[in-house]
């Protein structure tokens, strides 16, 4: 009998990136983390990326032998095809890097290639929130909003690489809505994200004339911002103006919600990032929400539930990939 194989994931972002090795049922092994130091360049990049995936064979106690493949996620733009970075705006001033090329050629190992916020939804359709379904789409809610669509066990990387951004779809007129961090408007990640919530309190209270806690919040003593964590704990704690604007998060994320059930009609969709800490209230106002707005039959089964992953949810879903590659045979 042949001894069980083993994968490693590696997810990089614009600060750390993090690795570990992950089993044929998608349990990790401790993590490493590395500092990516973007600015360093590219050359250092790939390096980092090699020494992380190193590092994470070694906490795992294990040889090379037992790695059957890599999965790498990464930030956008890419190519996931040709398995490059394009122009990533977080990772300046990196261009055109070859990593799966790189990344193969390093260890002699297959190397699956994946979008970050796609890596993310797979781990958790793999092992997290979704393990019990055959589709769903993924809101990570942060800076900005990330997504994944999985449908049957597939990525939906589109033709370009670009499908699955969803954080992107315009919930509000191209013309007058909000900006959004790519530059145009209306798009959902203008409303939604945690800094979108955050902006909207802001505004929101100049025009407030009741009392609320968000005032206090926002002359912090130790001179630290206002978080979208601090607006939802103040509406969970009665607060009319932390309320409203969490409802309205909530309506806003809905309305991305009802466009993804017209789209693909998938069997869950699951809210990933720090607004997990809002709890069930949070979740029941996005169900009332798309029962309102959603197409009715398929709203009325869709699931919607929060991600369950974390932050682990990237590498456990690169190696997701790099496990699907193996398991195709290709
Ligand atoms: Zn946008």
């Amino acid at each position: 009998m042949s001894e069980p194989m083993f994968y490693v994931g590696l997810d990089v972002g614009g600060t750390t990136m993090k690795a570990a090795v992950v089993d044929d049922q998608g349990k990790p092994f401790p993590s490493v983390s590395l500092p990516t130091d973007a600015h360093l360049g590219q050359e250092h990049g790939l390096k980092t990326m090699a020494e992380s995936i190193r590092l994470a064979i070694q906490t795992a106690g294990l040889g090379m032998d037992r790695i059957a493949a890599i999965g790498v996620a990464t930030p956008g733009l890419m190519d996931i095809k040709l398995g490059l970075i394009l122009e990533p705006p977080n990772l300046k001033p990196w261009r055109n890097v070859p990593v799966a090329q790189y990344v193969r050629q390093a260890f002699n190992k297959p190397v699956a290639f994946q979008n970050d916020a796609n890596a993310a939804a797979f781990g958790e359709f793999w092992v997290g929130a979704g393990r019990d379904v055959s589709s769903m789409v993924l809101f990570t809610l942060g800076t900005g909003i990330g997504g994944g669509i999985i449908i049957g066990d597939r990525v939906i990387e589109g033709e370009h690489s670009h499908g699955g951004e969803i954080g992107h779809m315009r919930i509000d007129l191209p013309d007058r809505g909000r900006l959004c961090g790519c530059g145009r408007r209306g798009c959902l990640e203008a409303y939604a994200s945690a800094t979108a919530v955050v902006a909207r309190t802001r505004e929101a209270m100049a025009a407030y004339r009741g009392p609320t806690r968000m005032r206090e919040l926002l002359r912090d003593e130790d001179g630290s911002e206002l978080s979208a964590r601090e607006v939802f704990e103040s509406a969970a704690k009665g607060d009319h103006l932390a309320q409203e604007i969490v409802d309205d998060t909530a309506y806003y994320l809905a309305l991305g919600a009802t466009a993804m059930i017209a789209t693909v009609d998938p069997q869950l969709i699951a809210y990933g990032g720090g607004m997990s800490e809002a709890g069930d209230v949070f979740l029941a106002k996005i169900r009332e929400y798309v029962g309102r707005f959603g197409l009715s039959y398929p709203a009325s089964k869709v699931q919607i539930h929060y991600a369950q992953l974390g932050s682990d949810a990237g590498f456990i879903g690169a190696a997701g990939c790099a496990r699907q590659l193996v398991m195709s045979g290709s």
